[in-house]
């Protein structure tokens, strides 16, 4: 186990895995997804901008939830989440599968090899700013 600070109370709390939220925050983010889930039962087509004001939840929070899987998107919504990685259109996550599974491995390999001398070259990350 180790300690991780809470991306939203900002509390040092004991992390296991998953995203990093204390348990209370967890608690009350279940909450706060039902009502977006709500919301956007009522009016789908909503964006993160005006969920957050309606709402009165941090964007980055909404966001959070969204590539985390726990709200899903229609195929119409306004919220569009890009694979970091290639660009490709994604309801969840960070990166499409197909990017995932190529990270994944390099993540690994980057591990493994770093302060070693590693035959293999880094993969380039690019990171595209929104
Ligand atoms: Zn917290
Ligand atoms: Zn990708």
């Amino acid at each position: 186990m180790e300690l991780k600070k809470c991306r939203d109370c900002k509390t040092l709390f004991q992390y296991n895995s998953g995203p990093v939220y204390c348990s209370r925050c967890k608690l009350n983010h279940e909450s706060v997804i039902r009502d977006i889930k709500d919301y956007l039962y009522d009016y789908p087509n909503t964006d993160i901008k005006t969920l957050s004001e309606e709402l009165n939840i941090n964007p980055k929070l909404i966001e959070d939830f969204i590539r985390a899987g726990r709200i899903e998107l229609t195929a119409d919504s306004p919220i569009k989440l890009v694979c970091d990685v290639c660009g490709i259109r994604i309801t969840q996550g960070r990166v499409c599968d197909d990017c995932q599974q190529k990270t994944a491995s390099s993540i690994i390999e980057a591990g493994e090899g770093y302060g070693k001398d590693s035959k293999s070259s880094p993969v380039r990350m690019h990171r595209r700013q929104q």
